[in-house]
């Protein structure tokens, strides 16, 4: 008899320890239908009780984003979802001491660690079926002062994905940014309290008057990957009650 079951389809998401990649890893097991994957460099017993696969590993070092996934790959060979969250976000002024370090880090985690995942993913990726998905910012869209470093990095993460979905259409993979503004995690509150504010303070600079919830985040991804959403490549969708309107 012929074996006409599918294995089910495997969903990467870096950076999955808390915040918004963990509300992604719940999101997409709670479709029941998902194997998910992630990585943070400390896992937390949140992401060790949702995720089928973890590993701990820093994505800031050259090479671990490569053996990520080259240790998912020894567990599954497709690919259907790649979500390149990982993300640190530090304010510094430009001429602040430790600057090379400070550009350095933010570039490696922000930046080169999601071409590396991606790059190491791409024999793994499901012609006419897999989407990959990068969280950007809005301030890939806009600069911000003390966030030149961060700017540049999502800017950059901006570019990729464009000219990656340009670069992987003819094999019907999709390539799409999402963009929050605030979002209420921890980056968010240990961004806050670096300004002299805290999360409570952070929707009056919000049009709308809200922060975003980590779980509209991941139902904007679950929309992205979607059946429904099958034309809609190389795009920056911003999710931030209005602060880019
Ligand atoms: P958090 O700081 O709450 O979570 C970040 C996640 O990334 C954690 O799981 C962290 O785990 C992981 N991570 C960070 N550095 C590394 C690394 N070197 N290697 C592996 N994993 C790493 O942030 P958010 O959930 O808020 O942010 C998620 C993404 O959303 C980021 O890309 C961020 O830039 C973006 N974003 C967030 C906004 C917000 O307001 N919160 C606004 C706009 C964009 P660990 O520390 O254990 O390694």
């Amino acid at each position: 008899m012929v074996n006409t079951e599918e294995a089910a389809p495997v969903v990467v998401i870096t950076g999955g320890s808390r915040g918004i990649g963990l509300a992604l890893v719940q999101a997409f097991k709670a479709q029941g239908t998902y194997w998910v994957a992630s990585c943070a460099r400390t896992l937390s017993r949140e992401l060790q009780a949702s995720a089928d696969f973890v590993m701990s590993c820093d994505l800031s070092v050259p090479g671990a984003g490569r053996d990520f996934i080259a240790a998912v790959r020894a567990q599954q060979p497709k690919i259907r979802v790649l979500i390149n969250n990982a993300g640190i976000a530090e304010a510094r002024s430009l001429g602040a001491v430790g600057d090379d370090a400070h550009w350095q880090a933010s570039l490696a985690t922000n930046l080169f660690a999601a071409f590396e995942v991606t790059r190491a993913s791409l024999g793994s990726l499901e012609d006419q079926r897999s989407s990959i998905i990068m969280i950007t910012s809005v301030l890939a869209h806009r600069g911000l002062a003390e966030m030149t470093a961060y700017c540049a990095a999502k800017h950059g993460l901006l570019g990729f994905t464009r000219a990656l979905a340009l670069e992987l259409a003819p094999r019907g993979i999709r390539v799409n940014a999402i963009a929050p503004g605030w979002v209420r995690t921890q980056m968010a509150a240990e961004r806050a309290a670096a300004m002299g504010s805290s999360v409570e303070q952070l929707p009056r600079s919000v049009p709308m008057g809200r922060i975003v919830e980590p779980e509209e985040v991941a139902a904007l991804a679950l929309y992205l990957v979607s059946e429904v959403a099958r034309s809609i490549t190389g795009q920056s969708l911003c999710i931030d009650g209005g602060f880019l309107a």
